[in-house]
């Protein structure tokens, strides 16, 4: 039988710290131990992903459901579009996706966000974890969106893009939150009134006992955020292993292979095996692209050498043309011959261009809402094998075909698995987080399908 001891306070390394003391073996019936709110679709995919590989049985829900949660898993990830949205609505979505998942009866969560920190001065990662920190009545909690995989690692409490500072890195120029400062003290310290301080190199180095030292030191010396530096898995699993007693931990989905180490060590997976293989997805199948990220151009580009593509303009949505119209026209055409792309991606000075007529909300929405519409006429016209490029593309996208919830299947690339679709509609989705994939991710994606 399932035992949990309540969350209470644990005495260690001569500081008391909140404790979410699981302990025993699990059955299949018991509730799911992990629960995640993720801010964007393709983010909670990319985690589910993760946790999957590492031995994390994980189901992943397109919001907020309203059914009760299924059995049989360890993990629960909820997947949210409330990185770019207001404030106040993120706050409650995300406490809302909390209430769900405690009285699924989760013990530990992670509040899921872009490994490169997605955010404005107004938040949301601050004030999302702010809140979710009071609501659970902790107060010390960890950041750490470091996902070495993808290039993205944490020093001395700045982020790198590859061998760039965040801010030299392409996503200055993103759309909806250019990231123009590369210190996640400072840019978390203005989205929060908490104090945040930072786990340095030399200290994530000495392992996880080193670790848990430095969170009760820095919970002494008042620090309730903390900035987790990382550089490799390893630097992310002792981390997870130190964290696992933390009630809410934040990060990128590279810390999910810390929490799944510490779930695997103290022998709390479940080990029978799966009930239902992957199903076998045929039908047509497509890409559509609202990603303007530099890992997408180049992917569009190629793409476009070798397969029919269309192009979305918010200038001509925003002057009436019914884009997504002459779209499906086009698309139904040339759809029996292989898979098409419709996209809007482009570069900065376009997508700038367009945001000083438009508007950066006006211009995103209006490209949204066309991509939105025109995945579920592709999906009415027999598509059922899907990719759809662009973290608040692909809620979007989801949101308007009404897919609930996920499984996961085998990964095309580091944080892109493919995934299907819960429900009566069997589909084959895969959802590409802005700058991942390689070059030829949507030309090679079709081919690991099982
Ligand atoms: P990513 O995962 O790369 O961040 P998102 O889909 O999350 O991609 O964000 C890209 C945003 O840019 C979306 O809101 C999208 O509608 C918007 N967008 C896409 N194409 C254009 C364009 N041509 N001009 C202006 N905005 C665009």
């Amino acid at each position: 039988m399932t035992r949990f001891r309540s969350i209470g306070t644990e005495t260690n390394a001569g500081a008391e710290i909140q404790s979410i003391g699981m302990d025993a073996s699990r059955i299949p019936e018991a509730p799911p131990l992990l629960g995640c709110i993720a801010d964007d679709f393709t983010g909670a995919t990319d985690l589910s992903g993760t946790l999957v590989k590492n031995g994390v049985r994980t189901v992943q829900m397109m919001g907020v459901p309203q059914s009760p949660p299924p059995r049989g898993i360890d993990a629960i990830v909820v997947a949210l579009k409330s990185r770019s949205i207001a404030r106040e609505e993120a706050v409650a979505l995300s406490l809302d996706a909390l209430a769900w998942l405690r009285s699924a009866g989760c013990r530990q969560f992670l509040f899921k966000y872009c490994s490169t920190f997605d955010s404005t001065e107004q938040g949301n990662i601050g004030p999302v974890a702010e809140a979710l920190m009071d609501k659970l009545g902790t107060d010390f909690t960890i950041f750490c969106p470091s996902f070495p995989a993808n290039g993205r690692t944490v020093f001395q409490g700045h982020l790198f893009v590859g061998r760039s500072l965040l801010s030299e890195s392409g996503m200055e120029n993103h759309p909806l939150n250019p990231m123009l400062d590369s210190s996640l003290v400072r840019l978390l310290q203005r989205q929060t009134k908490r104090t945040v301080g930072l786990i340095d190199y030399s200290t994530v180095r000495l392992g996880c006992t080193g670790i848990r030292n430095a969170f009760a030191q820095l919970q002494r010396d008042g620090v309730q955020m903390a900035i987790a530096d990382a550089v490799c898995d390893q630097d992310l699993r002792e981390i997870g292993l130190a964290a696992g007693e933390i009630p809410l931990v934040t990060g990128g989905s590279g810390i999910a292979i810390g929490l799944a180490a510490r779930l695997r060590q103290d022998g709390m997976l479940l080990s029978s095996p799966e009930r239902d293989p992957l199903p076998k997805v045929a039908g047509l199948s497509a890409v559509i692209s609202g990603s303007c990220s530099q890992a997408t151009q180049r992917q569009v580009a190629i793409m476009r050498d070798h397969a029919p593509s269309f192009q979305i303009d918010p200038l001509s949505l925003a002057s009436g043309v019914d884009q997504v119209d002459q779209a499906m026209r086009w698309a139904s055409e040339r759809l029996q011959q292989g898979p098409v792309l419709v996209y809007a991606t482009t570069d900065a000075a376009a997508v700038k261009n367009a945001q000083t007529l438009l508007g950066a909300k006006r211009a995103g929405a209006l490209i949204e809402k066309a991509l939105a519409d025109l995945a579920v006429k592709l999906v009415d016209a027999g598509v059922r094998r899907l990719i759809v490029a662009g973290g608040e593309t692909a809620g979007a996208v989801l949101e308007a075909l009404g897919v609930r919830g996920l499984r996961i299947g085998p990964e095309i690339d580091p944080g892109v698995p493919w995934t299907f679709a819960l429900g009566e509609r069997t589909m084959a989705l895969a959802l590409k987080s802005g700058n991942f994939g390689t070059p030829d991710f949507f030309l090679k994606a079709w081919s690991m399908l099982p």
